[in-house]
């Protein structure tokens, strides 16, 4: 059976990889690459390596499973690759095969893994974290993983001025119709990182509908990432029948988006999955597509300069780059930062096992942001809204950086 996997997971990524033809366009979009120009790092390195596995010219060894952990999964190399293959899903496959072929100790993503898999855990990681950060014990933890976050009412006191704060804001236009059945998915990040952004959102929900909240488990991606396929077939399952009333699944997390999108195509040699995952994918909605399909204007203007970080998976991974721009349009001042859709080095737990790599990168994040002049730096996925806290910081107080849920 583990054979029969296994083989599978090797045909996939044969697949994908036989098509490369070696021609290195994509080595300048490999953020990797950029700051160290190792062949090993690029799309075109991971892929003569993922090759030479699928061919028997390399063994199945830890070594092997270090070189394809040390991906983004960000894209960008798919997206300036003239026959666009698919990088990431390659080392997606082969990070599995490898981790059942090995039986690598990758203890960290196990437990990390298993405490992402129970909503019990993740209410009680919530409720420590926002502990540590009312105690001020928020910046001994490493890697900006406890982030102080920047709420609404802050931001509205720092830019909206004493004429918009004095009263109540007008409601919604919001077009939804009553029928709509829209939920909510509460991603982890967000409810771990940064509750007051996801109670924006489903505040944003509210003013055009009564949302249906659900106590819904991980999307799945850090066990997917990290070959952990079965547990996240099992949080897939477990999603998919959670939002079965729904019509429309709505994520403030360009991660889980993009993953619950894709739900569809682990299950399409399941028959008894098969129809219910892709009904599943087919609703899911990130915040800014639903708020554009659904007419909402920000609620109130103010006097701050925006810039916008596109999420890697949300701008390649669902090509969604109009809608939050537009939103932060309508909200206040709008000024485009130059490499928006570059990764910002957070990539999931790249930015923990890589922190030398993954500051390298946020530094280039960092001078873009600053170059632009804007006050606050939105973006629509916690992993790199906790990057971009710490840009913030290292900036000295030049920017802010929040969540789209909260300034519009
Ligand atoms: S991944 Fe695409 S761009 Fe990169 S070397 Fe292969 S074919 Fe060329
Ligand atoms: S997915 Fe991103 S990090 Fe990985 S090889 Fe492609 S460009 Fe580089």
């Amino acid at each position: 059976m583990r054979n029969d996997t296994d083989k599978k997971l090797l045909e996939a990524a044969r697949k994908i990889v036989s098509q490369c033809d070696r021609c290195g366009t994509c080595l300048p979009a490999c953020p990797l690459f950029e700051v160290n120009s190792v062949e090993a790092f690029s799309a075109r390195g991971k892929n003569v390596i993922a090759r030479a596995l699928t061919e028997g010219g390399i063994e199945p060894t830890p070594e092997a499973l270090a070189k394809v952990n040390f991906c983004l999964l960000c894209r960008a190399c798919v997206d300036l690759c003239p026959s666009k293959i698919a990088t990431d899903d390659a080392m997606i496959h082969i990070r599995q095969y490898l981790v059942n072929k090995t039986a690598a100790p990758n203890t960290r993503y196990k437990a990390i893994g298993k405490i992402l898999k129970s909503r019990g855990m993740v209410t009680l990681a919530a409720g420590s974290l926002a502990l540590l950060r009312r105690l001020g014990l928020n910046s001994v933890f490493p890697h900006g993983m406890v982030p102080e976050e920047y709420t609404r009412a802050h931001f509205l006191a720092a830019f909206a001025g004493p004429a918009a704060l004095a009263g109540k804001t007008p409601p919604s236009q919001v077009a939804v119709t009553a029928a709509t059945r829209v939920a909510y998915f509460e991603g982890c990040g967000m409810r771990m990182m940064f509750p007051e952004a996801a109670a924006e959102t489903l505040n944003l929900l509210k003013a055009g509908t009564k949302p249906l909240v659900k106590d819904n488990v991980c999307c799945g991606l850090p066990h997917l990432a990290h070959g952990l396929r079965d547990e996240f077939l099992e949080l897939a399952r477990k999603n998919i029948e959670i939002y079965e009333d729904a019509d429309a699944v709505v994520c403030d997390c360009a991660s889980c988006g993009g993953t619950l999108k894709h739900i569809a195509s682990y299950f399409a040699d399941d028959a008894r999955w098969k129809d219910r995952a892709a009904a599943f994918s087919r609703k899911v909605m990130d915040l800014t597509e639903y708020l554009a399909k659904a007419g909402y204007t920000p609620r109130q203007r103010v006097e701050a300069t925006f810039t916008y970080h596109d999420p890697c998976h949300l701008s390649r991974g669902q090509g969604i780059r109009k809608q939050p721009r537009e939103l932060l349009k309508a909200a206040g001042n709008f000024v485009e930062m130059k490499d928006a859709d570059v990764c910002c080095g957070g990539a999931g737990s790249f930015h923990l096992d890589y922190p030398d790599i993954a500051s390298k990168i946020l530094d280039k994040k960092r001078a873009n942001i600053e170059r632009t002049g804007a006050a606050v730096v939105v973006t629509g996925c916690p992993g790199c809204l906790i990057q971009l806290s710490k840009a913030a910081k290292a900036s000295g107080g030049k920017f802010k950086a929040m969540h789209i849920s909260q300034v519009i």
